[in-house]
C-alpha cells in the first residue's frame, strides 16, 4: 500500500504511466503508480503462460520506426533481440465462387493495387480532393462508395478495393470503415526506419523490454489499487480513491494526478471526477474512437505438418463477399511467427464490428470459426489442430475496455491535444490517445507520459511531497 501522501499519483501502469513516474524520480518528485491489474505493461503484455516458452504479445507486438523512436532506444538498451518486419514476405489469396480458394500473383495484385489507390484517378487523390471540404466530414465507407461510383468500378475492382481497405485502413485503426473519419484518417506521423518484433524467445518481447525499463521504479508501483475517483476541488491538490483486491476502499492525497487509463476507460466513467471534467474535455472523450482488434493465436507443435507455404510470414485473403456470415476482415489476415526454441504461431486477426461481435463467442467457437478459414485456404491439405489456442478479448477488458483509439467520425485532430490539455493543473492527462502525432502506438504513450510528468512537476512546486494541509483535512 503507498502512503497517505505523495508528491504526484500517476494513474496506469503502461507506457505512459511508467514513463512519467521515471521522469518524476528523476525530477525528484515523490510519485506512486496505481495500476487496476495484477502487473505492468497495460496493453503491452508478453505472455509465457501458454506454455510457459512460447513469447505471445497480447497486445502490441511491433515496434514502429526505428529510427529516433524512443521504443527501439528503451528495447536496444534491454538487450532484447529485434528482429525487422518483412512485409514482403506474404502471400494472397482468393475465395472463388465455387469455395475453393487459390493463390492470387503479387504482380497481378500489385497492379490492381496501384490502379486502386495511387493512379491520376486513384483514391488516394480522391480522398485529398474531398479533404479539401474541411467542413464535410464524410464515414471512410461512404468515400469508398462514392470512390467507387465514380470510377464506375467492376465487381472485381470493388471486391479488390473491400480488400485493400481491409488490409490498408481497419487493421490500421482497429475499426470499421463506417466508424472512421474521412478527413482524419490518415493523419498521423511515423518514425521511419521500417518496424520490428521483440517477442523472439523466452524472456523476450514488449514485457522484457518494460521490465527493463522499470526495474528502477517498481517500488513506486502498486498494483491491483483501481482508481475510482479522482477529487480535485480542493487548493491545494487532489484526492484519488481507490479500491485493492480484497474489495477496500482508500484515499491518497496528492499535489497532482497523472490519469493515463485508455480512453476506453474513460468512456466507461469508471473513474468519477469531482468536479466533473470540463465539457469540451468530456465531448472529446465520448466522440474519440476506441477500435477493437483481437488476437486469436494458434500454437502448433514444431513437428506438426502445417501446410504454411515455406519463408512466408504473412497470408491475406480476398473473400467473395457473398456470404455474410464470411465478411472481408474475418480473419482474412493471418501472420506466422517461428520464436527460437518455441513453438511455431499462426496469429489471426480481427478488427472492428467483427472483432466486438467475436467476443460474445466462446474460445472454443472463435477458434473452430479460425480453423475453418485455414482449412479453406490449404485445401485438399489437412490443417493439424493446434496444441494451444489464446485468444484476447480487449473489448471486454475491464482496464482497456479497446484496443487503442483512432480517429472516429464527427472527431477532429485536435481532440487529442484537447484530451491531453491538464484541469486546473492539477488533474494531468497522458497515454496513446492523447497523442496527436503518435496516437496508438507505445512510442506515443511514452512520449505523453513524459511531456505530463515534467508538467506536473512544474506545477507542483514546492509540494513534492504532496500538500500537506489537505493531507490534515482528509486523514485529520
Ligand atoms: C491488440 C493490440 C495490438 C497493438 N499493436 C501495437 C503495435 O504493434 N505497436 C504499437 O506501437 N502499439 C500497438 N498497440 C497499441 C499500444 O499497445 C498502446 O498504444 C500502448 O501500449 C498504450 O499505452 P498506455 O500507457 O497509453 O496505456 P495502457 O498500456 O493501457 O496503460 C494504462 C494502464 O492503466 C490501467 N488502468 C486502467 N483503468 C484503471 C483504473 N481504474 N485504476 C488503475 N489503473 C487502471 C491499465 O490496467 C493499464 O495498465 C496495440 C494494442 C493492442 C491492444
Amino acid at each position: 500500500m503507498p502512503e497517505q501522501q505523495t508528491g504526484v499519483v500517476v494513474i496506469g501502469a503502461g507506457w505512459a504511466g511508467l514513463a512519467a513516474a521515471k521522469e518524476l524520480c528523476d525530477q525528484n518528485v515523490d510519485c506512486c503508480i496505481l495500476e487496476g491489474r495484477n502487473r505492468i505493461g497495460g496493453r503491452c503484455w508478453t505472455d509465457t503462460g501458454a506454455d510457459g516458452v512460447t513469447p505471445l504479445e497480447w497486445g502490441a507486438a511491433w515496434i514502429h520506426g526505428i529510427k529516433k523512436n524512443p521504443i527501439y532506444d528503451i528495447a536496444k538498451a534491454s538487450g532484447v533481440k529485434t528482429k525487422e518486419a518483412d512485409y514482403e514476405a506474404r502471400t494472397l489469396w482468393k475465395d472463388q465462387p465455387d469455395g475453393s480458394c487459390s493463390q492470387m500473383s503479387l504482380k497481378e495484385a500489385d497492379k490492381m493495387w496501384g490502379y486502386l489507390m495511387n493512379g491520376k484517378s486513384g483514391f488516394k487523390k480522391y480522398v485529398e480532393h474531398k479533404q479539401d471540404d474541411v467542413d464535410n466530414d464524410w464515414t471512410l465507407q461512404k468515400t469508398v462508395d462514392a470512390f467507387l461510383n465514380k470510377i464506375n468500378a467492376t465487381d472485381e475492382q470493388r471486391r479488390f478495393m473491400r480488400y485493400i481497405c481491409d488490409a490498408e485502413f481497419e487493421q490500421d485503426m482497429a475499426a470499421s470503415l463506417d466508424e472512421i473519419s474521412m478527413f482524419w484518417f490518415d493523419s498521423d506521423g511515423e518514425f521511419k526506419g521500417g518496424d520490428v518484433t521483440l517477442a523472439n524467445a523466452t524472456d523476450s518481447g514488449y514485457s522484457a523490454v518494460l521490465k527493463h525499463y522499470a526495474k528502477d521504479i517498481l517500488h513506486c508501483v502498486h498494483c491491483q489499487s483501481k482508481v475510482t475517483a479522482i477529487d480535485y476541488e480542493h487548493d491545494d491538490g487532489v484526492v484519488v480513491t481507490y479500491t485493492t483486491a480484497d474489495g477496500a476502499s482508500h484515499k491518497i492525497v496528492a499535489s497532482a494526478v497523472i490519469v493515463t487509463v485508455p480512453l476506453g476507460v474513460l468512456k466507461a466513467n469508471v473513474i468519477t471526477f469531482n468536479p466533473p471534467l470540463p465539457s469540451n474535455k468530456q465531448l472529446v472523450i465520448d466522440r474519440m474512437g476506441m477500435g477493437v482488434l483481437n488476437k486469436c493465436m494458434l500454437l502448433f507443435d514444431d513437428d506438426a505438418e502445417l501446410p504454411w507455404p515455406a519463408d512466408k510470414e504473412w497470408i491475406e485473403r480476398i473473400v467473395t463477399g457473398e456470404d455474410p456470415e464470411k465478411p472481408q476482415g474475418l480473419w482474412t489476415e493471418i501472420v506466422c511467427l517461428r520464436p527460437e526454441g518455441g513453438k511455431r504461431i499462426l496469429c489471426a486477426n480481427t478488427v472492428g464490428h467483427i472483432a466486438r461481435k467475436l467476443e460474445a463467442k466462446s474460445n472454443q467457437e472463435i477458434q473452430d470459426s479460425v480453423m475453418s478459414e485455414l482449412k479453406t485456404i490449404f485445401a485438399p491439405q489437412d490443417v493439424p489442430e493446434p496444441c494451444q489456442c489464446v485468444i484476447t478479448k480487449w473489448g471486454q477488458d475491464e482496464f482497456a475496455y479497446g484496443s487503442f483509439s483512432f480517429n472516429a467520425i464527427g472527431a477532429k485532430h485536435l481532440y487529442h491535444r484537447i484530451l491531453n490539455d491538464p484541469v486546473d493543473n492539477k488533474v494531468f492527462f497522458a497515454g496513446e490517445a492523447c497523442s496527436e502525432k503518435y496516437f496508438a502506438t507505445t512510442h506515443g504513450a511514452y512520449l505523453t507520459g513524459i511531456d505530463a510528468a515534467k508538467n506536473a512537476a512544474k506545477h507542483c512546486g514546492s509540494d513534492k511531497k504532496g500538500p500537506a494541509k489537505l493531507l490534515q483535512k482528509i486523514f485529520g
